[in-house]
């Protein structure tokens, strides 16, 4: 039932305008990723802001990760209020960086206007968003609360749109998700203010190449296409491997409904002559081609191990071989993430709950990513199991033009945010 009498909310309510004001400011500092743009510009403002009213403020640059150098640094902030006793440490983890702009916007994309009781801007729903209702649910917490127990953290991390190294995995490295260190994480990625979003589905993205030789077009019988070969494999991922992987489905939650299956894409393929640049006005060259390759971009389940997910294209593969003259195939691992969910009786899940009940008056539901984001490092790396998505915004918006996110959903997850930390540190 909804019980909206309790003082967090009256405040929260009270620093709307505060609310509107810092989304619009994070919305004007266009922290483009890629290249990585503005980030400590992003970084010092949440710092000056924080630092004024007592936090203690870090500026972490992640240096060496990928993209960090002198002109693109990789800057993180954390800001930390410790209470009176000692208690846990309730961390919410936000990325400042957003994806490019894009075509078809009305809006400007760095203009943060406010129409309607919508903010518009990029990365206004992922997630600058829940990175202003976190700031302003914590700072509304510290004040009608200053001897709380334990620890108040609000990070804001980069490059979480490309992998998250020069952000929360490093971070996790340098131990700041340790689970000695921090309890509880929270991350207001745009999940729909009432839906708990547990964890994520995993990843093994691996290049496949075939080999041929080349030889003259117009005497390809003096060759070996390594494009045919190719085709051997594609037919074979339509034949079986695609019908297989629809058998395979999961217990987890995941949405929408077509992810609750194991997939996989193929990102890319390449074969032949490469292509020439748009200007070039010359015919190609006949030739055999005596590579092909494409990248696979598999999302696996929870019941799957990822041993057994990779010896299955291996087999589909050397099957293959077993069959087709000259076939010669090399596969590359490039990248894997193995699936996580936290569990629904983990304190952070159980608060979080009881906060949206009480502030929306309905149970949450329960949902799990088809794709990861950050809580994959602090899973794997940080081994901290605690953690959840939560946050204002509709995730069908992210990364589209005229994004935006609306004040009333960041004033009611705001209010679900500043109630978790009442009930874990009070
Ligand atoms: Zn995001």
């Amino acid at each position: 039932m909804t019980d909206r009498t309790d003082p967090l909310l009256t405040e929260i309510a009270r620093r709307q305008d505060d609310l509107i004001r810092l989304t619009q400011d994070l919305i004007r500092i266009p922290t483009l990723n890629p290249p990585g743009r503005e980030y400590r510009t992003i970084c010092t403002y949440i710092a000056e802001r924080m630092g004024a009213q007592g936090w203690t403020v870090e500026l972490i640059r992640a240096e060496g990760t990928p993209g960090d150098s002198d002109t693109y640094p990789r800057w993180n902030v954390i800001c930390r209020h410790e209470g009176a006793a000692p208690g846990d440490c309730v961390h919410f983890n936000s990325h400042h960086d957003v994806v490019e702009v894009g075509h078809g916007w009305t809006k400007d994309p760095f203009g943060g206007e406010l129409e309607d009781g919508r903010i518009y801007g990029r990365g206004a729903c992922d997630m600058k968003g829940g990175l202003a209702a976190s700031i302003i649910a914590a700072e509304a917490f510290v004040a009608l609360y200053p001897d709380h127990r334990g620890i108040v953290e609000i990070s804001a991390t980069a490059d979480e749109e490309s992998g998250g190294y020069g952000g929360v995995a490093y971070l996790a490295e340098k131990g700041y998700f340790n689970p000695d260190r921090v309890q509880h994480v929270i991350i207001p990625e745009p999940l729909n203010k009432d839906r708990i979003c547990l964890g994520h589905r995993g990843v093994w993205w691996a290049e496949i190449e075939t080999k041929g030789r080349i030889a003259h077009g117009s005497m390809p019988f003096l060759g070996d296409s390594a494009i045919r070969h190719m085709g051997a494999v594609l037919e074979e991922m339509e034949r079986h491997l695609f019908p297989l992987l629809a058998t395979k489905r999961t217990d987890m939650p995941v949405v929408p409904e077509g992810a609750k299956q194991s997939t996989l894409n193929i990102n890319s393929i390449h074969g032949g002559e490469s292509e020439q640049d748009p200007g070039f006005t010359g015919l190609p060259a006949p030739c055999v081609a005596d590579r092909c390759r494409i990248v696979i971009d598999r999302r696996f389940l929870m019941e799957e191990d990822i041993t057994e997910v990779k010896a299955e294209v291996s087999r589909m593969l050397e099957a293959i071989r077993n069959e087709r003259p000259n076939f010669e195939y090399e596969i590359h691992d490039m990248h894997e993430v193995i699936p996580t969910m936290t569990d629904k009786n983990a304190p952070v899940v159980t608060s979080t709950a009881a906060a949206i009940e009480k502030v929306l008056g309905a149970q949450p539901s329960y949902v799990v990513s088809p794709g990861t984001y950050d809580q994959k490092h602090i899973d794997r790396i940080g081994k901290l199991k605690n953690c959840i998505a939560y946050g204002p915004g509709i995730l069908d918006l992210a990364h589209q033009p005229d994004e935006w996110v609306g004040v009333q959903d960041m004033i009611d997850s705001a209010g679900v945010m500043a109630l978790v930390l009442k009930e874990l540190l009070t």
